[in-house]
């Protein structure tokens, strides 16, 4: 009589009883509205500070319209890869649109801004060379790093010091060397030092690529991202970004020299063999990038609106402490996973929705306001009493 086989699937199940233990555990919410500064979250309306929609473009008329007649015109799916039958002259002017504004010599388009970074960084190196990443990088980054089968060296967040002396002492053993940085952390807020990163590059010959994820449509004199707020622009390097956050549609892109982007569409898994962004969120994404241009008062708006926010929490709560930003993202720290979601929960009791985000996302836990061009500045007036009512209830206080 043998033993009985154990079930393969059985630790599945073991998984799941660890991750609610921690208080890891996620599932998702249902939004029931149109995208905006307030939303029907599981049928309670709420003041939305949970969005990456900064500008309020993904529930804007001009943008439905323009999807709704793309898809009129082109159908619903693009039918095929951009090599095979997915091409279409949209995609193409909407290339030529995020080139134009981030003044490089091409784009391209991928089918998300995760796909874009797994697609750039696996592209342009492998196993010869050297990755030095930001501890804090996006996901996409640290897994694009993974894909290309380079070594990968992370440095602690923001530390150009400890970067210098990876790259003295690492640097030569290498082919080609790759430096990865998200340019707003998406998770805090903070800015990457740009000038000083494309110094590093320049002085240690290795290439720079900057997720401009969060800072595309928000920061700079024309919302072109960090590397415009900077002052860096046309310096030569790597620009990643999403179509899915300012931008209010869905997909990402590459924008830099000719030369790469051509590199690109022969060498990039996650463009070559995969489906090409549907008309609808192309058409979407192109009107934005024509409203942002048009109408930079709702980016002056955001900005004001980061200013109320930062002067009602530092008048009107002086014991808080919101973690480092220059970006419409700010955290509130809180000591472990359980308190970030108790006071997520009495937000929402509130009206107020804002994540808890907490590890493995975060080395510590927070709660995470992103401010929008179109709240009010009543609606920040009432998050900031929400929290001076429920701070003093959590037993941290
Ligand atoms: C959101 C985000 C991405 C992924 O973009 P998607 O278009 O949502 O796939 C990549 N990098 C950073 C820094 C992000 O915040």
């Amino acid at each position: 009589m043998g033993e009985m086989p154990v079930d393969p699937y059985n630790w599945i199940e073991e998984t799941l009883n660890t991750i609610h233990r921690a208080d890891w555990y996620r599932q998702v919410k249902t939004i029931n509205s149109v995208p905006g500064a307030t939303v029907i979250l599981e049928g309670q309306e709420v003041i939305n500070f949970a969005s990456n929609d900064y500008l309020g473009l993904a529930g804007d008329e001009r943008l439905i319209a323009a999807a709704v007649n793309a898809t009129k015109v082109w159908g619903t799916g693009s039918t095929g890869s951009r090599l095979l039958s997915g091409n279409r002259e949209l995609h193409r002017e909407l290339e030529k649109a995020i080139a134009s504004w981030k003044k490089t010599e091409d784009a391209l388009i991928f089918s998300s801004g995760y796909l874009a970074n797994l697609g750039a960084i696996a592209a342009i190196t492998g196993k010869r060379d050297l990755i030095l990443s930001d501890r804090y990088n996006h996901s996409s980054l640290k897994n694009g790093a993974i894909l290309s089968g380079a070594t990968v060296i992370e440095y602690q967040h923001g530390n150009l010091a400890e970067l210098t002396t990876k790259l003295e002492q690492e640097r030569s053993k290498y082919r080609r060397c790759l430096i990865l940085t998200d340019s707003v952390f998406s998770m805090d807020g903070d800015l990457c030092n740009l000038p000083v990163l494309l110094a590093l590059a320049e002085q240690f010959s290795c290439m720079l690529l900057v997720d401009e994820a969060h800072a595309t449509g928000v920061l700079g004199e024309t919302g072109a991202g960090c590397v415009e707020h900077f002052h860096c622009t046309g310096k030569k390097l790597i620009q990643i970004g999403t179509l899915s956050k300012a931008l209010g549609s869905l997909g990402g892109y590459v924008a830099g020299d000719r030369a790469l982007i051509d590199l690109l569409r022969n060498r990039a898994p996650t463009w070559i063999y995969t489906t090409a962004l549907s008309p609808a969120d192309a058409a979407a994404a192109l009107t934005a990038i024509q409203i942002i241009h048009q109408e930079p008062e709702r980016r002056s708006h955001l900005w004001e609106n980061v200013e109320v926010f930062k002067n009602a929490i530092s008048n009107q709560l002086p014991n808080f402490q919101l973690l480092p930003s220059q970006s419409p993202i700010l955290c509130l720290q809180l000591p472990n996973p359980a308190a970030a979601l108790e006071l997520g929960q009495h937000l929402k009791n509130s009206g107020i929705f804002a994540p808890a985000i907490r590890p493995p996302t975060v080395p510590t836990s927070r709660l995470r306001f992103s401010l929008m061009a179109t709240h009010t500045s009543q609606q920040i007036q009432q998050l900031v009493s929400a929290l001076k009512t429920h701070w003093q209830f959590l037993p941290i206080a």
